[in-house]
Formats: structure tokens, sequence, C-alpha cells
């Protein structure tokens, strides 16, 4: 396995390169030998994502006071995610980016005090693993098609609805998902949701023509219970946070 880029890279100083090899040196010994296994598992290990996390390898912007590194400079994010792909294991290569990266930053921010609190300290260590839930059978590149449902009644939402193809569905704790589907799309706004809420339930990972590591899936929602402090950011922007927060910029 290289433990330098394949071309130099300009924008990587010799913080960046040591990083490089750090991650290297880790996916060698922890992530190539077990691919085969998760392969067949069509999963990779829990385990995994607990050594990722007792290494600072995931959600590593996130800041000292939930857990985090603080690390704003998301070259060391692209690092990680570039190092995956060089071993050839495309299932992890997909699922532990999605976590730190897409996910994570939802939370950090856009979720209240306490969101933060409950969930950005086990996103930092592995022992939570989060997906994001936008997909649904009638609904993919066109999002306004959604048809999952999530009713104000007061101190909560009820969810009621499915999504497919879920990266990281099978192991996950917790799940962003827009809500309000109804309304114009504008109003699409992502709330946090416990995977060992009642009424959450899983499919099975599908059986796919690559990303055999990876445990993509169903998710269903049975009047599913959210917390109305599980909403992330204000009432009517949730199509902004959607956009925003899938790009990121190189450095702060
Ligand atoms: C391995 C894997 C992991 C995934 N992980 C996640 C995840 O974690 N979370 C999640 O929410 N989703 C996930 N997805 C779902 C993915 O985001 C959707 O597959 C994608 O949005 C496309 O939706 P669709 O499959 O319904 O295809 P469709 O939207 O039905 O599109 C089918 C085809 O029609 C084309 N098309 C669609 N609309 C137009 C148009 N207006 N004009 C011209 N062409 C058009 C598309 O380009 C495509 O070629 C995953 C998918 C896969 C395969």
């Amino acid at each position: 396995m290289q433990n330098t880029p394949s071309i130099p890279r300009t924008i990587y100083n010799d913080e960046h390169l040591l990083f490089f090899k750090t991650v290297a040196d880790f996916a060698a010994k922890e992530i190539t030998p077990n691919n085969e296994q998760w392969e067949k598992d069509h999963m990779v290990s829990r385990e995994s994502w607990q050594k990722l996390g007792e290494n600072g390898f995931l959600c590593m912007q996130v800041d000292e006071q939930y857990g985090g590194l603080g690390i704003k400079d998301f070259r060391y994010n692209a690092i990680f995610t570039e190092v995956l792909a060089l071993t050839g294991c495309a299932g992890p290569a997909v699922g532990y980016p999605l976590h730190s990266d897409i996910v994570c930053p939802y939370i950090d921010h856009y979720g209240s005090e306490a969101t933060k609190q409950k969930y950005l300290p086990k996103m930092v260590s592995g022992e939570y693993i989060a997906a994001i839930a936008m997909t649904e059978p009638g609904a993919g590149s066109d999002l306004q098609g959604m048809r999952t449902t999530a009713v104000d009644k007061g101190d909560h939402y009820l969810v009621n609805g499915s999504k497919t193809f879920i990266t990281n569905g099978y192991l996950c704790d917790i799940a962003g998902l827009p809500k309000e589907p109804t309304a114009k799309i504008a109003r699409h706004q992502p709330v946090v949701m416990d995977a060992n809420a009642e009424g959450f339930s899983k499919g099975k990972p599908f059986h796919k023509a690559g990303l055999h590591a990876q445990d993509t899936c169903e998710l269903f929602f049975d009047n599913v219970k959210v917390p109305k402090e599980n909403l992330l950011g204000s009432e009517g922007h949730g199509f902004t946070y959607l956009m925003t927060e899938l790009a990121q910029k190189a450095a702060a």
C-alpha cells in the first residue's frame, strides 16, 4: 500500500503528508486484511468503526468540547478518503467518510446544543454510526417526490414512510432525514432519528454489483417519535441546508 499521494499535491504540506502515511499504515493493518470477510458479511465490522474513533479518524472537524480534534482543514478528511480509495476496499471507502463528511456537518452546524452533546461524541468515538436517508423508491434524483411524512405533534414529530439505498443503513445508530415532503422544497428540513426508536426498522443489506462491504439497505418508519430538539436548523431553511452541506471547502 503506497503511503504518499500518487501525484505530487501542492495543496498538502509536510503535516498533511505525514497524516497520509499515518492513515496508510492504519489501513494496511486494520482495513485491507479484513475487507474480504466484510465483503462476505455485506458490512464492515462495528469494531472497525471504534478503531477509527480511537485513532482520531472520525469527524476530525468536531470541536474538542464534543470529543473531536477541532481540525477545520478539510484536506485531512480528503486524505483519509483518498487513502481508503487507494486500498481498493470500496465499501469502507464510502461508508466511513459519509459518516464524517456528510452526516456530521449537518449536526455540527445546525444541531441544537442538546443534539450536539447527545450525538457528536459518540460519532467521534465510532460508538454511533450515522447514515443520511433521502432516497425513496419513488424519489431519487427528484427529492420533491418524497412521500415520507413527519407530522408535528407538539413536542415531537411522528415519522412514517420508508427509504432505500441507504449507505451505512444496516449498522446505523442514527439517521438524518429531511422531513415535510409535502410542503414546498424550501421546507425540507433535516431531523436526526435514533435507529433504536420504536417503529424504526431496517431491511437486510442489498447484494449489489459492487461495494460489497457496504451495508446499503432500506429503512422503515412506522409512527417513529422524533423529539423536537432533533430538528436541525430553523424551520423553513431546510433545502438550503441540504444543498450547502453536501459540498466542503479545503481549508478554513
Ligand atoms: C450504493 C448506493 C448508495 C447510496 N447511498 C445513499 C444514501 O446514503 N442516502 C440516500 O439518500 N441515497 C443513497 N443512494 C441513492 C442515490 O442517491 C440515488 O440512487 C440517486 O439519487 C438516483 O436516484 P434513483 O436511483 O431513484 O434514480 P432516478 O432518479 O430514477 O434516475 C434514473 C436515471 O434517470 C436520470 N434522470 C433522473 N431525472 C432526470 C431528469 N430530470 N432529466 C434527465 N435524466 C434524469 C438519472 O440521471 C438516472 O440515470 C445510494 C445509491 C447507491 C446505488
